[in-house]
């Protein structure tokens, strides 16, 4: 146990008492509070839609179902064999099917090559309509070809979502991620690029969708005082222990199971609070200097993996990447678990991606059949990420550098 000693959390988009106050007052503003951070949303993605809601799956099971509606005799949903675990069980409530498309174990994008078979196969395309979306996923905020996805599916009609759950704020040549594909979405989750402890947002500019969306949000629970109130000191824990002084705090509690991403279909769907509407108060200013800092520290990463001779999934200097998380491998997987052994030791922040492919969840594993995904995992033995938030100091990278020299 490490008490009392410099612990850096994995990820971060901190809070500070200041955001925790505007939360309060946003309480007492209630539904404008949240028309204000949808309005801003909008006009910064340039979007004609944008929902809110109690968290990034809650977001992804509306938009499913909402497809579903338009498209009711189609039920696969094609996703990424290497994503959170939420995906496939927003997919399961929705009582749709789990297409697995393996991932390109050098991008962590989709395996095209499998996409483009996926979508052409006979065997597949016989009741051509089976497919029901694509859910192309920005994962740490790489950006996901989705150019090369819609060259694919060509002139089938087959919607795109797009999961830039880890992605908010986050551009690729200037373009804004999320905005796309036909539906996306962000997580405001802890840990995520940008947070109020917890919500979803969807864009989109289709009508359709929206007007689905919209008959869905009116049906949808709002927060009752319970869960305000477990928000609320979420919110407060949040502002205290995420810092690293005090992180060593949280990461001894191992029921909190920080970092574990966890298969669980029965999540709760709610409507997003006038507290976390004022917890999100001069957003735009907030995550254009989380960018600043993070594209910085991403630029150190790029460094130190050209100079240790590791294999990082981006690589080119001089571009701007927007990340939550440095993925890197290590591709003897016992080394890589000597790291992060060596990380919750000394408190590196360094973690490593989800624990399994999709495949390997163990309640999916018999359902998902012959669904073989042997890049994604292998992908999740010898992944790991570095931290690249705002608490990061120049000395914490070289403390890193000097474990993975001893370790190597
Ligand atoms: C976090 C995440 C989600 C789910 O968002 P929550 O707000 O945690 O429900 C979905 N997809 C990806 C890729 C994620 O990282």
């Amino acid at each position: 146990m490490r008490l009392f000693k410099r612990t850096l959390p994995p990820a971060a988009a901190p809070l500070s008492s200041r955001d925790f106050i505007n939360g309060l007052f946003g309480l007492f503003n209630g539904r404008r509070e949240i028309e204000r951070f949808s309005n801003e949303i909008r006009t910064y993605f340039g979007v004609k839609h944008c929902f809110l809601v109690s968290s990034g799956r809650a977001a992804l099971s509306l938009i499913l179902s909402a497809l579903h509606d338009l498209y009711p005799d189609r039920n696969e949903v094609i996703i990424p064999a290497y994503t959170c675990f939420s995906v496939p069980a927003s997919i399961v409530r929705a009582g749709l099917k789990i297409r697995l498309c393996d991932i390109d174990a050098e991008t962590l994008d989709f395996d095209y090559n499998q996409l483009n078979f996926l979508l052409s196969n006979k065997k597949f395309s016989s009741c051509n309509n089976r497919f029901l979306c694509i859910v192309p996923t920005h994962l740490f905020g790489i950006p996901s070809d989705i150019k090369r996805a819609k060259t694919i599916i060509s002139d089938r009609d087959i919607p795109i979502i797009e999961d830039a759950a880890q992605a908010f704020g986050a551009e690729d040549k200037k373009l804004m991620l999320g905005t796309h594909g036909d539906v996306g979405f962000f997580s405001l989750g802890r840990g995520k690029a940008f947070s109020t402890v917890e919500g979803g947002v969807i864009l989109t500019n289709r009508d359709d969708i929206a007007g689905r969306l919209a008959e869905k949000m009116a049906a949808i629970d709002c927060v009752n005082i319970i869960h305000l109130l477990a928000l609320i000191v979420k919110a407060a824990a949040l502002c205290i222990f995420t810092r690293p002084f005090l992180f060593w705090v949280p990461s001894i509690m191992s029921f909190l199971r920080l970092g574990e991403t966890i298969y669980e279909p029965a999540y709760p769907i709610r409507r997003y609070s006038a507290f976390q509407a004022g917890l999100s108060r001069n957003w735009i200013e907030k995550i254009n200097h989380f960018k600043k800092i993070r594209r910085k520290i991403v630029q150190k990463w790029i460094n130190v993996a050209k100079v240790k001779n590791l294999y990082a999934y981006i690589q080119k200097r001089g571009v701007k990447y927007d990340l939550i998380r440095f993925p890197i491998r290590f591709d003897d997987a016992s080394q890589r678990n000597r790291v992060l052994l060596r990380s919750s030791e000394f408190g590196l922040g360094i973690m490593p991606g989800y624990q399994t492919s999709i495949k390997r969840i163990s309640s999916l594993e018999e359902y998902l059949g012959d669904q073989n995904c042997p890049q994604a995992d292998r992908t999740a033995h010898i992944l790991m990420t570095f931290p690249v938030h705002p608490f990061i100091e120049q000395r914490d990278i070289n403390k890193i550098m000097a474990h993975l020299d001893e370790i190597r």
